[in-house]
């Protein structure tokens, strides 16, 4: 198995979790860009949102709803934050397993402009 967010999924590479559901895993970037950076992974290895199908759709908002339930928790909801799914090269994909970020804090504004 090479996919690290596979690995992290199966316990065989460390990882700050903060949740975990039958369909989806979050934990921190390793690399924050922000003061809040936590990706949320879907436990079944899908390669980017180019490979996603009609029967993935109640995951996708699966996801985003754990993503909204997180930035309560982080206490970030009020003030805002972004959720981003990077897809392919020019699209800023860097690990071939879908995930979402959510990004908040000060330097989260910035990123779009
Ligand atoms: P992408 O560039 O594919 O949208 O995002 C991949 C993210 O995964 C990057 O922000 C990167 O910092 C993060 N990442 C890569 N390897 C690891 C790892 O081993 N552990 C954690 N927690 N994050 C990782
Ligand atoms: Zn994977």
């Amino acid at each position: 198995m090479s996919c690290i967010f596979c690995k992290i999924i199966a316990g065989e590479a460390p990882a700050a979790i903060l949740y975990r559901d039958e369909q989806v895993i979050a934990f921190r970037d390793i690399h924050p860009i922000a003061s809040t950076h936590i990706l949320i992974v879907p436990l079944r290895h899908i390669s980017s949102v180019n490979e996603l199908e009609e029967a993935d759709a109640a995951l996708v908002g699966h996801m985003a709803l754990a993503a909204k339930q997180l930035a309560v928790q982080e206490g970030v909801a009020g003030r805002g934050y972004r959720l981003i799914m990077n897809t392919g090269p020019e699209g800023g994909q860097s690990v071939f397993h879908l995930h979402m970020h959510l990004i908040a804090g000060k330097s989260a504004r910035s990123l779009l402009g």
